[in-house]
């Protein structure tokens, strides 16, 4: 029987979820789903300084908002965990960071490490035991002035390993010492003098690492935490991991980690590393907020859809032409083999593409609904207007929106009169009296009017004919047309702006914005 896949996403709850993160999340989701397998949340809070209050129940909704699923590890209790297909119901829980908010389940919970420190200390003393890890009683003093020697000489900056050649006698008078003063030695691993290690990633091959580059890194701190590497080591076994994903920065982290698997005498998980996401002049993506915040992203107004689409190709894409893809469909078509080493661009014209092929893939009133808070955002009461109103407000922007942010500032004239100048009604080859006369004319026309006529089709037929009859050009009459309704320079065309505002305002409203134009122009 083959081993089911188990995957995790293992996040450090220190802030807001990036477009990295995003990424990782959803590749590490996407292969799970792909091979049946399942996906783990587990939190790496090791580092409980830089530990972000509410960043575990922000990232749980960002994922909900975008579609990535967890079926173990933390889950929003007001959600009830809808979304998770599993079979482990939310009863099985609350050993690790349950709250008010956030719950947890799943047969290896905990899933907070700073809820399994026995665990990590346990196997570091195990190690110390085999000897592959040792106790160092360096103090920070003489460890800085050693980075600093190190600096001056330009050496890399490794421990020296003063530690590591105590003997046996001394190790302990040294342990005496430190418990005495109520101190705890950290615990280093003991990378091999000798020999290499190679990891066989799945994206990027075999990569050789030489022993004598690796540093005897600290395994277990004096607080009794365990550091990333051994914590991540010790979980991956017991969750029974089998594919670790996860950015290329860790990369050079893989040898320190296959030699912990190879000291504890377990069979290491498969490594695939993801490539770099860079800006578009191939700098390093920066992980500054508001930057690549997916919650920043999802506020301007791109769909969740859009980002998973886009965030899929950071790095991966089907090896055919086809761009647009559901979450259903890149489950169907992800494969590891189809990630590049290469870094991975990103372009914000092409995150703009993609919002915009799903803008205009949705119904008017699909768009009017999802619009509606971002009215709201621009001083807005959509909930006062019609649904049809505002469905065809949507669909006259539909094919020009490129986030669903830009709306009230593309459509706010449909809901106030703006303010202009008299000047802005007059057309380059026209002047005021002209003006004044056509727009005068165009109001008895219209006038005449009935409900019926005010379709864009009637509308354009009717008022193009007008201009024949009366000589005037289409310039002179269309456009101070289209100013009076809109009090813009540029906007959607004056036959599509009458028809929708007589739909939601009637035809009144057309025609008092027409006698207020008149009235500029007095
Ligand atoms: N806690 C690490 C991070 O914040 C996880 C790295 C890994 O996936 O091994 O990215």
């Amino acid at each position: 029987m083959n081993t089911k896949i188990r995957t995790r996403f293992a996040p450090s709850p220190t802030g807001f979820v990036h477009i990295g993160s995003l990424r990782t999340a959803l590749f590490s989701f996407l292969f799970a789903r792909h091979n049946n397998g399942a996906h783990i949340l587990r939190v790496e809070d090791t580092d409980q300084s830089r530990k972000v209050e509410g960043a575990l129940e922000n990232l749980l909704r960002v994922m909900k908002t975008v579609g990535v699923e967890f079926d173990e590890g933390f889950y929003l209790i007001d959600d009830g965990g809808v979304g998770l297909p599993t079979d482990l119901s939310p009863e099985v829980l609350t050993k690790g960071e349950a709250s008010a908010k956030v719950g947890e389940r799943g047969e290896f919970a905990p899933y907070l490490q700073s809820k399994r420190l026995a665990l990590y200390q346990k196997h570091a003393k195990e190690l110390v035991e085999k000897g592959h890890a040792y106790y160092c009683f360096c103090s920070k003093e003489r460890l800085d002035e050693l980075h600093k020697e190190q600096i001056a000489l330009k050496k890399p900056s490794m421990y020296d390993r003063l530690c590591r050649n105590l003997s046996d006698d001394e190790v302990k008078d040294k342990l005496a010492e430190f418990s005495l003063a109520n101190k705890n030695p950290v615990i280093r691993q003991a990378i091999p003098l000798e020999g290499e290690t190679v990891i066989h990633d799945l994206i990027y091959g075999e990569i050789t690492y030489e022993h004598k580059i690796l540093d005897d890194q600290v395994i277990l701190k004096s607080d009794g935490f365990p550091t990333y590497h051994l914590a991540v080591v010790v979980d991956d076994h017991y969750m029974k991991i089998t594919h670790v994903i996860r950015g290329e920065e860790w990369i050079p982290s893989t040898p320190k980690h296959l030699l912990l698997y190879k000291f504890f005498g377990w069979e290491p998980t498969e490594f695939a590393h993801l490539p770099l996401i860079l800006n578009p002049d191939k700098s390093k993506l920066s992980k500054r907020q508001g930057d690549v915040a997916i919650e920043d992203f999802l506020k301007h107004g791109y769909l969740p859809e859009a980002l998973i689409n886009f965030v899929a190709f950071l790095g991966w894409n089907p090896k055919n032409e086809k761009e647009i893809f559901s979450m259903d469909e890149l489950i169907a078509d992800f494969d590891l083999a189809k990630v590049n080493k290469a870094g991975a661009v990103f372009d914000d014209n092409k995150l703009d593409w993609f919002n915009s092929q799903y803008i205009k893939k949705m119904s008017p009133d699909e768009l009017a609904e999802k619009l509606k808070p971002f009215w709201q955002q621009a001083n807005i009461d959509a909930k006062n207007y019609s649904n049809a109103y505002l469905a065809a407000i949507a669909e006259l922007e539909q094919e020009r929106l490129k986030k669903l942010s830009e709306i009230g500032e593309r459509t706010g004239y449909f809901f106030k009169t703006t303010d202009y100048g008299p000047d802005l009604l007059v057309w380059k080859k026209s002047d005021k009296a002209k003006t004044k006369a056509v727009l005068s004319d165009l109001f008895g026309l219209l006038d005449k009017f009935n409900e019926t006529d005010f379709k864009k089709e009637s509308l354009e037929t009717k008022i193009k004919k007008f201009i024949v009859e009366k000589k005037y050009d289409n310039g002179s009459a269309l456009w101070p047309l289209r100013v009076a309704l809109t009090g813009l320079t540029s906007s959607p065309g004056p036959f599509e702006v009458a028809s929708v505002l007589a739909l939601g305002l009637g035809k009144k409203e057309v025609l008092e914005r027409i006698k207020a134009a008149l009235a500029k122009l007095d």
